[in-house]
């Protein structure tokens, strides 16, 4: 019998530092740096040491509880976060990142506030809106905003940055790109400033990146989904010479049976409030496995053997369809994943970890 749980994220370490350093190595002639986001991972520590031995210089994470998580386990690196600091929580974001990404003057204000009670200086890169409507100070507005800024005491303006396609899939191009670079010149001409850092997005913008013939007018990616599966985001391409399963879903089966591929009966709508469709295929082997909706989505895993496809999925239970391959009551199939379902998996309590490879750098 195994002696691993399943359900269980496999996370081979090896290969996400590689990624890391492969996506590193690519971007150094560019002089772009990354910040490695560990947010998919719920702040996993054994991750960000991964990223950092891979050669990034700072971890960005979207939830100061990850972040907390990572400095706990003895974490040495300067920390970003990445989602806009609720005002309530100033402190807390003081105490736990060196950075955060901003749009609102209230709740800078409030940093600033925070840092001098807490007798440190903290820094933020100015988020600029571009297009897709998430985050970010309309690029009519920051010279006044930044004007405001530049007065409260205990802040330090890092750079500017941008986030595109997360919220409405708006495309990093040659035109919103070359407008961060324009206004990060004119606010360093306008206002003296030396901007450290011009953050040119996520992992939507590699697609672009790789293709462009335009100048390169910023100096910083924040890359979660690109390090740990080795994709873009915009199109979901592998990126040459990384590796895609970095992380991987193992599942075992706990019923194997040979049963029709049609339901009998009258159907109404399932548990999820959807009426599913089925093909006649005849009788087939379907296995469950002993992993639901509540731990993975649905259509963003495939299985790792073609010859096994996925028949549907309730709260507790997947259903796949074995005829071609078929697996007893016991053994293990595995599942690549992409990035909405490793976030799901990643949260959710019931899928366990296994680390592979070497933990310390
Ligand atoms: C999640 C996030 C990222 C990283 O996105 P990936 O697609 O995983 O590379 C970068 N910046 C911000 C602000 C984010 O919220």
């Amino acid at each position: 019998m195994n002696t691993i749980n399943t359900p269980r994220l496999e996370i081979d370490l090896d290969k996400i530092r590689h990624n890391t350093s492969g996506l590193i190595h690519r971007f150094q002639d560019l002089g772009i740096s990354i910040t490695g986001v560990t947010k998919a991972s719920l702040g996993s520590p054994e991750i960000a040491r991964a990223m950092l031995s891979g050669g990034v210089k700072a971890i960005g994470d979207s939830r100061i509880e990850n972040i907390q998580r990572m400095k706990n386990a003895g974490i040495n690196a300067p920390f970003i976060l990445l989602r806009s600091p609720q005002i309530s929580r100033v402190d807390d974001v003081v105490r736990f990142a060196d950075i955060s990404l901003n749009s609102e003057l209230a709740v800078i204000e409030q940093l600033s506030a925070a840092a001098q009670r807490l007798g440190k200086r903290h820094r933020i890169i100015l988020m600029v809106e571009l297009g897709d409507l998430r985050e970010g100070i309309s690029p009519l507005d920051i010279d006044n905003f930044v004007d405001k800024c530049l007065k409260f005491s205990h802040l330090d303006i890092e750079g500017i940055g941008t986030n595109l396609t997360c919220f409405s899939g708006v495309k990093p191009d040659d035109r919103n790109m070359a407008k961060l670079g324009a206004i990060a010149d004119r606010l360093q001409t306008r206002f003296g400033l030396n901007l450290v850092t011009i953050s040119g997005g996520n992992s939507a913008t590699l697609n672009w990146l790789f293709n462009t013939r335009s100048q390169i007018k910023f100096n910083n990616l924040r890359l979660g989904e690109s390090i740990l599966l080795g994709r873009e985001t915009l199109y979901q391409e592998s990126i040459t010479d990384l590796h895609q399963d970095a992380i991987t879903l193992v599942t075992s089966v706990i019923e194997s049976q040979v049963k029709p591929s049609m339901p009998r009966g009258d159907m109404v709508k399932n548990a999820f409030g959807v009426k599913p469709v089925f093909e006649q295929r005849g009788d087939m082997l379907r296995c469950i496995l002993d992993v639901g909706q509540q731990d993975v989505q649905l259509d963003g895993i495939q299985s790792l053997n073609p010859n096994i496809s996925i028949v549907g999925a309730s709260s507790d239970h997947l259903v796949v369809d074995a005829s071609l391959s078929p697996l007893s009551v016991g053994s293990e199939l595995k599942f690549s994943l992409n990035y909405a379902a490793l976030l799901a998996a990643m949260t959710s309590p019931f899928v366990k970890r296994l680390y592979l490879g070497k933990t310390d750098p």
